[in-house]
């Protein structure tokens, strides 16, 4: 079936593919189980994300824009968990509270006080993940290694968060050796924190590994990837 110029059958042969490799790789994971498949679903058409739902077991989201989240939010399937994945501005943030699950970009202090602030004041608590730049990259966002799990541990002076882990964003283009090394290094840090964190009950969450880094992510550990382009194609911005 075409639904909005995507082959459904295209995209079953996708997640067939994805989960099969992603199952291959957790065999290797030093968590012992798959991360859960989180499908990165800028630019897809709500009609393709809800098929997907139905038809193919897809359970969690990630959009990566506030205003393409509220544009298809009301129409998503009510089951999806809906996470946030982008980057995200201060003055935003009061549209995802309520509506996201995870808020996977938390990199600056004035952020996490603003996503707590609105959590109490709607009265429940926001789980997040720190941003981490695995690579110290100049123009990417994220907190640098150095500094992730004492800033991490300075969010609990936030009641109205929780924080649940780590998110990374590999340097696009590198090679499998170069994922493999900052994958490793974000999962020290998230073992380091998990560590800290064994009076906690509830399970530390990894972020890490898009569609040409998932497997090495899986490999070293990750327990949520986010995969866009490998389950529905190359973005297009035409539509
Ligand atoms: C788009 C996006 C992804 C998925 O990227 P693909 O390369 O298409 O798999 C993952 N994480 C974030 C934060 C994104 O914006």
């Amino acid at each position: 079936m075409i639904i909005k110029g995507y082959d459904t059958d295209e995209i079953k042969e996708n997640f067939d593919k994805v989960r099969s490799l992603i199952s291959e790789a957790a065999a290797k994971s030093p968590n012992g189980k798959p991360p859960i498949l989180l499908a990165a679903t800028k630019t897809v058409p709500v009609e393709v994300i809800n098929y997907a739902a139905e038809h193919f077991g897809l359970t969690d989201i990630g959009e990566n824009r506030v205003q393409e989240l509220m544009e298809k939010y009301d129409s998503l399937d009510p089951r999806l968990r809906v996470h946030f994945i982008g980057n995200l501005q201060k003055n935003k943030v009061k549209y995802l509270i309520g509506r996201t699950v995870l808020i996977h970009s938390v990199d600056n202090t004035a952020l996490a006080a603003e996503i707590s602030r609105r959590s109490l004041a709607t009265g429940i608590v926001t789980d997040v993940l720190v941003e981490v730049n695995i690579a110290d990259e100049a123009s990417k966002s994220g907190v640098s290694p150095n500094e992730a799990l004492a800033f991490a541990e300075s969010l609990s002076q936030f009641e109205g968060i929780r924080v649940r882990g780590f998110m990374t964003m590999a340097p696009a283009g590198s090679s499998d050796e170069e994922y493999h090394k900052y994958f490793k290094k974000t999962y020290r840090i998230f073992i380091d924190f998990s560590a800290k964190k064994s009076d906690n009950i509830i399970e530390p969450v990894l972020s890490m590994g898009m569609s040409d880094s998932f497997i090495a992510a899986t490999e070293e550990g990750s327990t949520i990837v986010r995969i866009g382009t490998a389950l529905f194609g190359k973005r297009r911005y035409d539509i």
